[in-house]
């Protein structure tokens, strides 16, 4: 059964994941702020893409590229003509909807109102802003939409200077905006976000092939970090819902509450882009093969994923509540290398005796893992607490500890419980945690 909408978005505002962002002036629509614990399940998804998708590969190298570009990159990409969405507004209750988006496209949504749509119409979607101390129709530029442009405008810069030979990608992660018509699931669909996305540059005639490889390797990636395989579909797009750009996609959809939705679109991209930017710019941007003599423009295959899409549908998957002794226990069973905190460390009493030990085993696990020093309420409580945040060991010092040092280490899915000498403790966690 999918969890239950309203509890995830409790669990993570109550908990510190994930806050309404300017909350204290009213909180502004479709804008989230990550807290404590929700940066580091952020970073640490981000972190799982970037190892698989760069550091662990040969023919892969990573970017940062700026966020605002030459307004000609949206000329050229075709996202200033064409990067709307059909809108219609519903003439009895004013609200507005993407036309690919509705059910039923006779039928409004909000107010139940049949034949009640305006015609459709379309709608800039980029954040447009100025450029320098003066707002004039010149210095207009735009915030990226997507961070694939930043990756084609340096293509041949990259190549150059990696030395790459295709078949060769080059990753980027970061942040892109869109002036999306209907935010909303919480953090799912918001007009800020983060995205995670490579672009696989290949010979025309092997873009099937690699197209291939890439949607079995995206979907082992969320399979590999613990994401569970009913949750999970490849859904290919049917004509109509290609992309000015595309030549085939594959979403990698999630079964969220409401139902399957994209985490990630993965497409051939062909040779439009580069094409593009070669005809804009003026500049050659095709790629010369020494071996056969030929200069050609690559395909592309794009992987591109979510950040913060992701990172909730993490969140969504892993909780679970069970019953242990009559009582609810809920539990995150995040991946170890996704967890926020991976060892919390609890003194049995406020005592300060305990709380001198504690705190110094505390300081001595820090170097390596992110780790909670918790000395609040009842160890009940507390256990409770780390469960609920998918921490994946708790680490007790009781009054014993004081005279065999050794501690207590609970797992948190198990709630199996290990007496461990304190000497022994990092080279104990670190047998199991990354
Ligand atoms: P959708 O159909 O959900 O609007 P899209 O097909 O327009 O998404 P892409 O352009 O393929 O999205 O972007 C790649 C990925 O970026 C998406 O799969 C999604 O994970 C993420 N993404 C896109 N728009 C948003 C958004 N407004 N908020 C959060 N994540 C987004």
């Amino acid at each position: 059964m999918p969890a239950d909408f309203d509890t995830i978005v409790n669990l993570a505002t109550k908990r510190g994941f994930v806050f309404q962002s300017s909350e204290i002036y009213g909180g502004l629509r479709s804008a989230y702020d990550y807290g404590p614990l929700g940066v580091e399940l952020l970073r640490n998804v981000k972190e799982q893409w970037w190892r698989s998708m760069v550091q662990l590969r040969e023919d892969v190298v990573g970017v940062d590229t700026a966020v605002i570009q030459s307004p000609l990159v949206w000329v050229a990409s075709g996202h200033v003509a064409s990067f709307s969405d059909p809108l219609v507004e519903c003439k009895v209750c004013h609200n507005r909807f993407r036309l690919d988006k509705l059910e039923d496209p006779n039928r409004c949504p909000e107010c139940g109102s049949s034949d009640s749509f305006t015609e459709p119409r379309a709608f800039e979607l980029m954040f447009k802003t100025h450029m320098g101390p003066v707002a004039s129709e010149e210095n207009i530029v735009y915030l990226r939409p997507e961070t694939a442009q930043g990756i084609f405008i340096n293509f041949e810069n990259v190549r150059r200077t990696a030395r790459k030979k295709l078949p060769f990608g080059i990753a980027q992660i970061g942040k892109s905006f869109r002036n999306e018509i209907t935010p909303g699931q919480f953090v799912f669909r918001t007009r800020e976000f983060e995205q995670m996305e490579m672009e696989y540059f290949c010979r025309p005639e092997d873009a099937d092939e690699w197209f291939q490889y890439w949607l079995e390797a995206r979907r082992d990636w969320y399979l590999d970090l613990g994401m569970s395989e009913d949750n999970l579909r490849l859904r290919p797009h049917a004509t109509d819902e290609l992309s000015h750009y595309s030549s085939g996609t594959y979403d990698v959809e999630y079964l969220f509450p409401w139902g399957w939705d994209e985490l990630e679109g993965i497409a051939n991209r062909t040779d439009f882009d580069l094409k593009a930017h070669a005809e804009m710019s003026g500049q050659d941007l095709r790629y010369f093969d020494a071996e056969r003599n030929e200069r050609f423009y690559p395909y592309v295959i794009e992987p591109a994923a979510g950040a913060t899409r992701t990172t909730f549908a993490f969140l969504i998957d892993a909780y679970h509540t069970e019953t242990v002794r009559g009582e609810t226990r809920a539990v995150l069973r995040l991946d170890a290398r996704l967890a926020p905190i991976k060892v919390a460390v609890l003194p049995l009493s406020k005592k300060e005796e305990l709380i001198s030990v504690s705190r110094e085993l505390a300081d001595s696990l820090r170097p390596h893992w992110m780790i909670e020093h918790d000395i609040t309420q009842s160890i009940g409580r507390r256990y409770r607490r780390q469960d609920e945040i998918g921490t994946p060991y708790c680490v007790t010092v009781d009054f014993d500890t004081l005279d065999d040092r050794q501690v207590t280490v609970r797992e948190r899915d198990s709630m199996a419980q290990d007496r461990i000498p304190i000497d022994r403790l990092i080279s104990y966690l670190a047998d199991r945690l990354p």
